[in-house]
Protein backbone atom coordinates (compact mmCIF):
# COMPACT_ATOMS: atom_id res chain seq x y z
CA UNK A 1 0.00 0.00 0.00
CA UNK A 2 1.36 3.30 -1.12
CA UNK A 3 0.95 6.48 1.27
CA UNK A 4 -1.61 7.77 -0.77
CA UNK A 5 -3.76 4.77 -0.47
CA UNK A 6 -2.89 4.54 3.27
CA UNK A 7 -4.00 8.00 3.66
CA UNK A 8 -7.54 7.63 1.70
CA UNK A 9 -7.70 4.28 4.12
CA UNK A 10 -7.35 6.86 7.50
CA UNK A 11 -9.49 9.29 5.88
CA UNK A 12 -12.53 6.54 5.26
CA UNK A 13 -11.87 5.10 8.82
CA UNK A 14 -12.32 7.77 10.30
CA UNK A 15 -15.47 9.02 8.73
CA UNK A 16 -16.84 5.85 8.98
CA UNK A 17 -15.97 5.70 13.18
CA UNK A 18 -17.87 8.95 13.42
CA UNK A 19 -21.02 7.98 11.69
CA UNK A 20 -21.24 4.88 13.33
CA UNK A 21 -21.21 7.18 16.44
CA UNK A 22 -23.68 9.27 15.10
CA UNK A 23 -26.23 6.65 13.68
CA UNK A 24 -25.72 4.94 16.97
CA UNK A 25 -27.01 8.07 19.27
CA UNK A 26 -29.84 8.73 16.48
CA UNK A 27 -31.23 4.99 17.00
CA UNK A 28 -31.19 6.09 20.29
CA UNK A 29 -33.22 9.19 19.74
CA UNK A 30 -35.87 7.27 18.57
CA UNK A 31 -36.28 4.32 20.24
CA UNK A 32 -34.44 4.66 23.75
CA UNK A 33 -34.40 7.20 25.76
CA UNK A 34 -30.28 7.91 26.93
CA UNK A 35 -27.99 9.54 29.38
CA UNK A 36 -24.88 10.63 29.96
CA UNK A 37 -23.12 8.21 32.98
CA UNK A 38 -19.98 9.99 34.78
CA UNK A 39 -21.38 13.45 35.20
CA UNK A 40 -20.96 15.50 37.92
CA UNK A 41 -24.10 16.96 39.37
CA UNK A 42 -24.96 19.48 42.22
CA UNK A 43 -28.36 20.31 44.29
CA UNK A 44 -30.96 22.23 42.27
CA UNK A 45 -29.59 21.80 39.07
CA UNK A 46 -30.64 19.12 36.23
CA UNK A 47 -29.96 16.01 34.90
CA UNK A 48 -31.35 15.18 31.70
CA UNK A 49 -32.65 12.31 30.03
CA UNK A 50 -32.62 13.10 26.28
CA UNK A 51 -35.25 11.24 24.06
CA UNK A 52 -37.89 11.59 22.18
CA UNK A 53 -41.59 10.63 23.08
CA UNK A 54 -41.52 11.81 27.03
CA UNK A 55 -45.02 12.86 28.63
CA UNK A 56 -46.14 15.09 31.29
CA UNK A 57 -46.36 13.81 34.65
CA UNK A 58 -43.38 10.89 33.92
CA UNK A 59 -41.27 10.34 36.62
CA UNK A 60 -37.65 9.36 37.32
CA UNK A 61 -36.58 6.34 40.45
CA UNK A 62 -33.02 6.50 41.01
CA UNK A 63 -32.23 3.46 42.99
CA UNK A 64 -28.91 3.47 44.62
CA UNK A 65 -27.22 0.11 43.64
CA UNK A 66 -24.72 0.13 46.92
CA UNK A 67 -25.96 0.74 50.52
CA UNK A 68 -26.97 4.60 50.51
CA UNK A 69 -28.29 6.58 53.52
CA UNK A 70 -30.88 8.02 51.17
CA UNK A 71 -32.11 5.09 49.72
CA UNK A 72 -34.66 5.19 46.43
CA UNK A 73 -35.80 9.08 45.25
CA UNK A 74 -38.84 9.57 42.67
CA UNK A 75 -38.35 12.81 41.29
CA UNK A 76 -41.05 14.60 38.74
CA UNK A 77 -39.92 14.71 35.15
CA UNK A 78 -40.04 18.07 33.20
CA UNK A 79 -40.66 17.49 29.74
CA UNK A 80 -38.86 19.79 27.01
CA UNK A 81 -38.70 18.49 23.56
CA UNK A 82 -36.19 16.41 23.30
CA UNK A 83 -35.30 15.69 26.95
CA UNK A 84 -36.59 14.95 30.53
CA UNK A 85 -35.04 16.52 32.94
CA UNK A 86 -34.94 15.74 36.43
CA UNK A 87 -33.57 18.26 39.18
CA UNK A 88 -31.22 17.01 41.89
CA UNK A 89 -32.33 17.09 45.01
CA UNK A 90 -30.97 18.56 48.74
CA UNK A 91 -28.90 15.91 50.53
CA UNK A 92 -28.26 13.80 47.07
CA UNK A 93 -25.30 11.26 47.35
CA UNK A 94 -23.23 9.95 44.72
CA UNK A 95 -22.74 6.61 43.71
CA UNK A 96 -24.34 4.43 41.44
CA UNK A 97 -28.15 4.42 40.30
CA UNK A 98 -30.33 2.28 38.61
CA UNK A 99 -32.74 4.35 36.29
CA UNK A 100 -36.34 3.77 35.93
CA UNK A 101 -38.60 5.67 34.03
CA UNK A 102 -42.39 5.89 35.75
CA UNK A 103 -45.62 6.51 33.74
CA UNK A 104 -48.97 5.58 34.84
CA UNK A 105 -48.03 3.87 37.82
CA UNK A 106 -45.92 1.18 35.08
CA UNK A 107 -41.92 1.40 35.87
CA UNK A 108 -39.56 0.54 33.07
CA UNK A 109 -36.06 -0.22 33.57
CA UNK A 110 -33.74 2.29 31.71
CA UNK A 111 -30.39 1.23 33.19
CA UNK A 112 -27.67 2.82 35.23
CA UNK A 113 -25.75 5.77 36.02
CA UNK A 114 -22.96 6.98 38.29
CA UNK A 115 -23.62 10.59 39.53
CA UNK A 116 -20.79 12.22 41.49
CA UNK A 117 -22.09 15.39 43.38
CA UNK A 118 -20.50 18.30 43.79
CA UNK A 119 -21.11 21.81 45.69
CA UNK A 120 -21.48 23.35 42.61
CA UNK A 121 -20.53 22.55 38.94
CA UNK A 122 -17.52 24.03 37.37
CA UNK A 123 -17.43 26.66 34.61
CA UNK A 124 -19.12 25.46 31.39
CA UNK A 125 -16.85 24.52 28.79
CA UNK A 126 -17.49 25.02 25.23
CA UNK A 127 -17.39 23.09 22.34
CA UNK A 128 -15.42 23.38 19.25
CA UNK A 129 -16.54 21.30 16.05
CA UNK A 130 -13.18 20.37 15.07
CA UNK A 131 -12.50 21.39 10.99
CA UNK A 132 -15.80 22.56 11.28
CA UNK A 133 -19.40 20.27 11.76
CA UNK A 134 -18.17 17.42 9.23
CA UNK A 135 -19.17 14.82 10.42
CA UNK A 136 -22.89 15.34 9.11
CA UNK A 137 -24.93 14.61 5.86
CA UNK A 138 -23.67 17.06 2.87
CA UNK A 139 -20.19 18.12 4.38
CA UNK A 140 -16.66 17.36 4.31
CA UNK A 141 -13.99 18.24 6.87
CA UNK A 142 -12.57 22.51 6.49
CA UNK A 143 -15.24 22.85 3.83
CA UNK A 144 -17.27 25.92 3.65
CA UNK A 145 -20.49 23.45 4.64
CA UNK A 146 -18.74 22.30 7.95
CA UNK A 147 -18.24 26.23 8.37
CA UNK A 148 -22.28 26.97 8.33
CA UNK A 149 -23.26 23.52 10.05
CA UNK A 150 -21.41 24.60 13.06
CA UNK A 151 -22.72 27.95 12.81
CA UNK A 152 -26.35 26.32 12.43
CA UNK A 153 -25.30 23.94 15.57
CA UNK A 154 -24.70 26.99 17.39
CA UNK A 155 -21.45 25.81 19.14
CA UNK A 156 -19.17 27.92 21.02
CA UNK A 157 -16.21 27.69 17.51
CA UNK A 158 -15.43 26.03 14.46
CA UNK A 159 -12.11 24.93 13.73
CA UNK A 160 -10.51 25.25 10.54
CA UNK A 161 -6.15 24.75 9.11
CA UNK A 162 -4.36 27.37 7.34
CA UNK A 163 -1.43 27.16 4.54
CA UNK A 164 -0.30 29.23 1.71
CA UNK A 165 0.49 28.69 -1.32
CA UNK A 166 4.08 29.34 -2.75
CA UNK A 167 2.44 32.57 -4.18
CA UNK A 168 0.85 33.81 -1.55
CA UNK A 169 -2.61 32.78 -1.72
CA UNK A 170 -4.14 31.31 1.54
CA UNK A 171 -6.45 28.10 1.52
CA UNK A 172 -7.83 25.85 3.89
CA UNK A 173 -7.12 22.13 4.56
CA UNK A 174 -5.65 19.75 7.01
CA UNK A 175 -2.99 17.83 5.35
CA UNK A 176 0.11 19.37 4.04
CA UNK A 177 -0.53 17.56 0.71
CA UNK A 178 -4.50 17.25 -1.30
CA UNK A 179 -5.30 13.55 -1.36
CA UNK A 180 -3.99 13.55 -4.93
CA UNK A 181 -0.64 14.44 -4.03
CA UNK A 182 -0.19 18.52 -4.12
CA UNK A 183 2.15 20.34 -1.87
CA UNK A 184 -0.03 23.49 -1.16
CA UNK A 185 3.12 25.45 0.11
CA UNK A 186 5.01 24.22 -2.98
CA UNK A 187 2.39 24.56 -5.59
CA UNK A 188 0.67 28.07 -6.95
CA UNK A 189 -3.09 28.68 -6.38
CA UNK A 190 -3.40 27.94 -9.68
CA UNK A 191 -2.47 24.19 -9.44
CA UNK A 192 -4.35 23.47 -6.20
CA UNK A 193 -7.22 25.06 -6.18
CA UNK A 194 -8.82 21.97 -8.76
CA UNK A 195 -8.46 19.88 -5.56
CA UNK A 196 -12.58 18.92 -4.98
CA UNK A 197 -13.37 17.63 -1.18
CA UNK A 198 -15.66 14.58 -0.12
CA UNK A 199 -18.96 17.03 -0.31
CA UNK A 200 -18.20 18.34 -4.16
CA UNK A 201 -16.66 21.83 -3.13
CA UNK A 202 -13.44 22.63 -4.02
CA UNK A 203 -11.06 23.55 -1.57
CA UNK A 204 -11.95 26.67 0.16
CA UNK A 205 -10.20 30.11 0.65
CA UNK A 206 -9.53 31.77 3.74
CA UNK A 207 -10.98 34.77 1.88
CA UNK A 208 -14.67 32.56 1.70
CA UNK A 209 -14.08 31.04 4.76
CA UNK A 210 -13.79 34.98 6.77
CA UNK A 211 -16.84 35.60 4.22
CA UNK A 212 -19.00 33.03 5.79
CA UNK A 213 -17.75 33.58 9.41
CA UNK A 214 -19.66 36.85 9.07
CA UNK A 215 -23.08 35.33 8.74
CA UNK A 216 -22.68 34.61 12.91
CA UNK A 217 -19.98 36.75 14.73
CA UNK A 218 -20.99 35.32 17.89
CA UNK A 219 -19.04 32.22 16.88
CA UNK A 220 -15.54 32.37 17.15
CA UNK A 221 -13.26 30.75 14.37
CA UNK A 222 -10.66 28.76 15.56
CA UNK A 223 -7.89 29.59 12.89
CA UNK A 224 -4.63 26.87 12.83
CA UNK A 225 -1.74 27.97 11.20
CA UNK A 226 0.09 24.84 9.81
CA UNK A 227 3.34 24.15 10.18
CA UNK A 228 5.58 25.24 7.18
CA UNK A 229 8.47 24.44 6.00
CA UNK A 230 11.35 26.86 7.11
CA UNK A 231 10.85 30.07 9.57
CA UNK A 232 10.22 32.46 6.88
CA UNK A 233 7.08 30.73 5.31
CA UNK A 234 5.99 30.58 8.95
CA UNK A 235 6.25 34.53 8.97
CA UNK A 236 4.75 34.91 5.96
CA UNK A 237 1.54 32.28 6.66
CA UNK A 238 1.34 34.45 10.00
CA UNK A 239 1.47 38.07 8.36
CA UNK A 240 -1.13 37.34 5.20
CA UNK A 241 -3.36 35.47 7.40
CA UNK A 242 -3.46 37.90 10.21
CA UNK A 243 -3.88 40.78 7.31
CA UNK A 244 -6.53 39.14 6.09
CA UNK A 245 -8.52 38.84 9.39
CA UNK A 246 -7.74 41.96 9.99
CA UNK A 247 -8.93 43.35 6.39
CA UNK A 248 -12.81 41.35 7.10
CA UNK A 249 -12.65 43.26 10.61
CA UNK A 250 -12.83 40.00 12.36
CA UNK A 251 -9.88 39.81 14.31
CA UNK A 252 -12.26 40.30 17.42
CA UNK A 253 -13.90 36.53 16.67
CA UNK A 254 -10.58 34.85 16.13
CA UNK A 255 -8.70 32.33 18.36
CA UNK A 256 -5.38 31.42 16.75
CA UNK A 257 -3.99 28.52 17.28
CA UNK A 258 -0.36 26.68 16.44
CA UNK A 259 1.82 23.49 17.05
CA UNK A 260 5.27 25.58 16.41
CA UNK A 261 5.96 27.56 19.17
CA UNK A 262 7.42 30.46 16.70
CA UNK A 263 4.42 31.01 14.97
CA UNK A 264 2.63 31.34 18.16
CA UNK A 265 5.59 34.30 19.17
CA UNK A 266 5.26 35.80 15.99
CA UNK A 267 1.55 36.16 15.94
CA UNK A 268 1.72 37.37 19.78
CA UNK A 269 4.47 40.03 17.93
CA UNK A 270 2.42 41.34 15.09
CA UNK A 271 -0.90 41.03 16.81
CA UNK A 272 -0.49 42.15 20.18
CA UNK A 273 -3.74 41.12 22.72
CA UNK A 274 -4.63 38.35 19.97
CA UNK A 275 -5.91 35.21 21.25
CA UNK A 276 -3.19 32.63 20.61
CA UNK A 277 -2.85 28.70 21.73
CA UNK A 278 -0.18 26.39 21.58
CA UNK A 279 -1.03 22.79 20.73
CA UNK A 280 2.30 20.69 21.16
CA UNK A 281 1.12 19.76 24.90
CA UNK A 282 4.74 19.70 26.25
CA UNK A 283 4.67 23.04 28.12
CA UNK A 284 3.31 24.18 31.29
CA UNK A 285 0.96 27.24 30.93
CA UNK A 286 3.09 29.59 33.24
CA UNK A 287 5.90 29.14 30.16
CA UNK A 288 3.55 30.31 27.90
CA UNK A 289 2.10 33.01 29.34
CA UNK A 290 5.82 34.72 29.98
CA UNK A 291 5.70 34.46 25.92
CA UNK A 292 2.52 36.35 25.69
CA UNK A 293 0.62 33.28 24.56
CA UNK A 294 -2.88 33.17 25.90
CA UNK A 295 -4.27 29.73 25.97
CA UNK A 296 -2.52 26.16 25.98
CA UNK A 297 -4.48 23.50 23.56
CA UNK A 298 -3.57 19.94 24.64
CA UNK A 299 -4.17 16.35 23.74
CA UNK A 300 -6.43 14.48 26.29
CA UNK A 301 -3.23 12.44 27.29
CA UNK A 302 -1.48 15.86 28.20
CA UNK A 303 -4.28 16.91 30.30
CA UNK A 304 -5.41 13.67 32.38
CA UNK A 305 -1.15 13.70 33.24
CA UNK A 306 -1.36 17.57 34.78
CA UNK A 307 -4.64 18.44 35.60
CA UNK A 308 -3.06 21.06 37.94
CA UNK A 309 -2.17 22.76 34.52
CA UNK A 310 -6.02 23.86 34.44
CA UNK A 311 -5.42 25.95 37.55
CA UNK A 312 -2.18 27.17 36.76
CA UNK A 313 -3.39 28.48 33.75
CA UNK A 314 -6.51 29.97 34.84
CA UNK A 315 -4.47 31.85 37.72
CA UNK A 316 -2.53 33.53 35.11
CA UNK A 317 -5.86 34.51 33.21
CA UNK A 318 -5.03 31.73 30.31
CA UNK A 319 -7.38 29.21 29.02
CA UNK A 320 -7.08 25.73 28.52
CA UNK A 321 -8.99 23.64 25.70
CA UNK A 322 -8.44 19.80 25.57
CA UNK A 323 -8.91 17.92 21.87
CA UNK A 324 -9.68 16.48 19.71
CA UNK A 325 -12.59 14.48 22.22
CA UNK A 326 -14.42 11.82 20.29
CA UNK A 327 -15.79 9.78 22.99
CA UNK A 328 -18.57 11.00 25.36
CA UNK A 329 -16.63 9.48 28.04
CA UNK A 330 -13.70 11.83 27.98
CA UNK A 331 -15.68 14.73 27.31
CA UNK A 332 -17.83 13.78 30.55
CA UNK A 333 -14.24 13.32 32.19
CA UNK A 334 -12.59 16.76 30.98
CA UNK A 335 -15.85 18.81 31.93
CA UNK A 336 -15.72 17.92 35.28
CA UNK A 337 -12.03 19.11 35.70
CA UNK A 338 -12.98 22.19 34.36
CA UNK A 339 -11.42 22.85 31.32
CA UNK A 340 -12.51 26.18 28.83
CA UNK A 341 -12.80 24.30 25.85
CA UNK A 342 -13.03 20.91 24.19
CA UNK A 343 -12.71 20.42 20.77
CA UNK A 344 -14.43 17.31 18.85
CA UNK A 345 -15.39 15.67 15.89
CA UNK A 346 -18.75 14.73 17.08
CA UNK A 347 -19.76 18.29 18.64
CA UNK A 348 -23.60 17.37 18.22
CA UNK A 349 -23.34 14.99 21.00
CA UNK A 350 -20.46 17.31 22.45
CA UNK A 351 -22.79 19.98 22.74
CA UNK A 352 -25.31 17.73 25.00
CA UNK A 353 -23.27 17.52 27.59
CA UNK A 354 -22.24 20.95 27.32
CA UNK A 355 -26.00 21.85 28.55
CA UNK A 356 -25.83 20.04 31.28
CA UNK A 357 -22.93 22.24 32.66
CA UNK A 358 -24.84 24.85 31.66
CA UNK A 359 -27.89 23.61 33.60
CA UNK A 360 -30.34 23.49 30.87
MG1 LIG B 1 -6.39 21.72 13.07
Amino acid sequence: MNIKHALILIFSLSLIACAQASAAAARKYTTEPFYFSGLNVASGKPYTIWGNGFKANDKIKLTPTEKNNAGEIILNGEVARDRLKIIIPEGFQSGRYQVELIRNNKTRHLGFTQLNKVDALPATPKVTAHRGYWNTAGSAQNSITALRKAQELGVFASEFDVWLTADGKLVIHHDAKTINGISIQNSTYDEVKGFVLENGEPIPTLEAFLEQAKAKPEMTLAVEIKTHKTKEKNNAVVAATVKAINKAGLMNQVMFLAFNLDICKELTRIQPGCKVAYLNGDKPPRELHELGITGANYGFKAIRSNPHWIKEAHDLGMTINVRTLNTMANVIEMANLGVDYISSDCPAQAQQIVEHFQGK
